[in-house]
């Protein structure tokens, strides 16, 4: 498996409009659609997010169970990660309430707080992170570590030692967004030295970063992350898809000599059940 390379595309985002890009998907259906089209061009995980009516991101537990099962509906066997943030108006209760009720194989768990600038305070309590981690454990559901500072790890370590997080665990560096740890090689460099023996860990640098951090996170043995959540530009001035952004993941990983992890594949890297 160590030639394998878990691509993730995170599809949605909370908060970039269609106007920014038009590709970005926004409903039940177009997220699927482009879960499906995503998982064909190489990626084998998909990280998604509602939007409701009018655009913004919601917690709705209906919205991610609608796309859940059109993504299964439609033949495809992605594994399929939900977010556990991204409407800043919902509760930490609203937050986690589609985690217990359908039990994702993964979810994302972003394991500290920061000022997201300049939008607002990106919260995530003590509280919240020990209840949606003893939730996540009960329901068999494989937390991502959504590291986007250096002090998040130790956070992940508390939790770990306290019996509310499993081991091994597997890590997302998030990085470029303003406030948190610039998407810089050095960064990532360091916060891969601070991984526990046994993690899987993967990265994605947002913006004009996601190409540097791409490569980086190749050299260092990880696996990556692409999509319009992060990154909405293929190139400067010509809008990306999710697709074209995964083709080229997919590409690049070829190029490295290593081959894109099937979902399959990927769930037996990451512990998770087969489907
Ligand atoms: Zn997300």
């Amino acid at each position: 498996m160590s030639d394998k390379v878990i691509i993730t595309a995170a599809l949605t985002g909370a908060v970039t409009p269609k106007e920014i890009n038009p590709h970005i998907p926004l409903t039940p259906e177009e997220i699927a659609e482009d879960a499906v089209r995503c998982r064909a061009a190489g990626a084998a995980v998909v990280h998604i997010h509602m939007r409701d009516d009018a655009g913004l991101g919601t917690m709705n537990a209906e919205k991610f169970r609608k796309t859940a099962e059109l993504i299964r509906e439609k033949g495809s066997d992605v594994v399929i990660n939900m977010t556990t943030s991204g409407d800043n108006r919902a509760s930490d209760d609203e937050r986690i309430a589609h985690i217990g009720a359908l039990k994702p194989e993964m979810a994302s768990y972003d394991a500290g707080s920061f000022n997201w600038m300049p939008a607002g305070v990106f919260m995530n309590s003590p509280q919240f992170l020990e209840k949606l981690g003893l939730l996540m454990k009960e329901s068999g559901v494989k937390p991502e570590f959504e590291i986007f500072d250096s002090g998040m790890m130790g956070i992940v370590d508390y939790y770990t030692k306290k019996g509310v997080l499993n081991t091994p665990g597997h890590y997302q560096f998030c990085l470029g967004i303003l406030g948190g740890m610039t998407a810089t090689v050095e960064n990532l460099v360091y916060l891969h030295d601070q991984l526990p023996a046994g993690s899987t860990w993967s990265a994605f640098g947002i913006g004009k970063d996601h190409l540097k951090i791409i490569y980086a996170t190749l050299a260092l043995g990880g696996h990556i992350r692409v999509g319009l959540e992060d990154n909405v530009y293929y190139a400067k001035g010509e809008p990306a898809s999710n697709a074209r952004l995964v083709e080229r993941a997919a590409r690049i990983v070829r190029e490295f000599q290593k081959e894109p992890a099937t979902p399959a594949e990927a769930r037996e890297i990451l512990g998770l059940k087969p489907l």
